[in-house]
């Protein structure tokens, strides 16, 4: 049973309850960062995450920090001051997305749709053609907030026949879906290994194609410091290969439990894990339109990790959430921003949940009596 410290069932959108053996490595005597066997272990935990990326041609990195810290230092380091960057905006991550733009003082071309509904490629189209000047294209692959999956395959298909950087933020989805970053055109792509990777909080896992390449050494600004600019990652993995590869002292037990993660989807096998998420979120899918509470998203843009409900009429989804905090100990989530009170959301990202989680959070929800 999935238990947290407060013995209640975690199934907020982000951060997972991790398996036991992914835990128990954060709980190990502190190890030397370097040498050859810290040094092994962490090309290996690299080496693990490139099938989980989709592939083979781009250099990947664990920088330290949240999630945030990729997509800021993916943007910051390929696009210089006064650039144009079109930015998908419809949800919460896209906005983020747009404010980090925005503290580089890049110019943003926001392309929005509303809340909850996908971004239109269309309308990226739209805006390459008012903007032929602009340098990247910025979206988020599921948009957490709304629990909407972004068409990011079309929108990368413009980006390449525009010759356009194509920057994807997939925190909440690498590892619980098939993920093509080469096929797909994605240059910078990132992620953080709270949520589908299994892990816990404290990695940015980046990853970054020849093409990303060209266009950070191109950029003569070096405004964006040096942690978060990916030619420092590159300098240290190159020149201190064999014994740092990495710029700081790097945080070894969370590359520990990424690593024990990443062994335990491995020998799942990903497709047997993607295909196990997406079977357990058809079961949600299905008590939520038993017990009257449906899900928000049809069924042709569900994801297989997050499912938010419409609260029932009158009722703001902070009191659902309350109720099964309360009553039955389960952490779910409400919406945010214009939906704040109008769906709740249940995270089912971590490969420890199973058939009886899903049942038990349907068995809570249909338990409650409104007002
Ligand atoms: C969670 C999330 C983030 C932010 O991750 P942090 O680790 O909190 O910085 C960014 N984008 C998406 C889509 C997310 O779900």
């Amino acid at each position: 049973m999935t238990i947290s410290d407060d013995n209640s069932l975690l199934m907020i959108p982000g951060p997972i309850q991790p398996e036991k053996q992914v835990l128990a490595e954060m709980g190990k005597p502190v190890r030397v960062h370097y040498g050859p066997e810290f040094t092994q272990i962490y090309k290996e935990t690299i080496a693990m995450l490139k099938p989980v990326f989709g592939t083979q041609q781009a250099d990947v990195f664990l920088l330290v920090g949240p999630g945030t810290a990729g997509n800021d230092a993916a943007i910051g380091s390929a696009l210089s001051s006064g650039e144009k960057i079109i930015v998908g905006v419809n949800g919460f991550f896209g906005e983020r997305l747009k404010l980090i733009a925005e503290n580089y003082n890049l110019q943003v071309i926001t392309v929005a749709s509303a809340w909850g509904t996908p971004l239109d490629p269309q309308s990226f189209a739209d805006a390459i053609r008012s903007h032929p000047d602009a340098k990247a294209i910025a979206v988020v692959h599921l948009e957490t907030s709304t629990t909407i999956l972004n068409p990011i395959v079309e929108i990368g298909q413009l980006a390449k026949q525009h010759g356009l950087l194509y920057i994807v933020d997939a925190v909440s989805s690498l590892g619980s879906m098939a993920f093509d970053m080469d096929g797909w055109g994605i240059d910078l792509c990132v992620s953080a290994t709270q949520k589908c990777l299994g892990a816990l909080p404290g990695l940015a896992p980046i990853a970054v194609s020849p093409y990303a390449w060209e266009v950070i050494d191109r950029n003569p600004n070096k405004g964006h410091g040096f942690l978060l600019n990916l030619q420092t990652w590159r300098y240290y993995t190159n020149e201190w290969s064999d014994w740092h590869p990495f710029p700081i002292t790097m945080t070894a037990h969370t590359v520990m439990a990424l690593r024990a993660a990443l062994i335990s989807l491995q020998t799942e096998g990903i497709e047997n894990r993607q295909e196990r998420y997406r079977r357990l979120a058809l079961r949600l899918r299905e008590g939520l339109r038993r017990i009257g509470l449906p899900p928000f998203t049809p069924d042709d843009l569900m994801t297989p990790v997050i499912t938010a409900g419409c609260a029932p009429q009158g009722v703001p989804a902070g009191k659902l959430v309350a109720y099964l905090s309360e009553e039955h100990h389960i952490k779910i989530s409400t919406g945010l921003g214009p939906l704040r009170d109008t769906i709740f959301r249940i995270g089912h990202m971590s490969p420890i949940l199973t058939e009886t989680e899903i049942d038990w959070v349907i068995h809570a929800l249909s338990k409650f009596q409104g007002v």
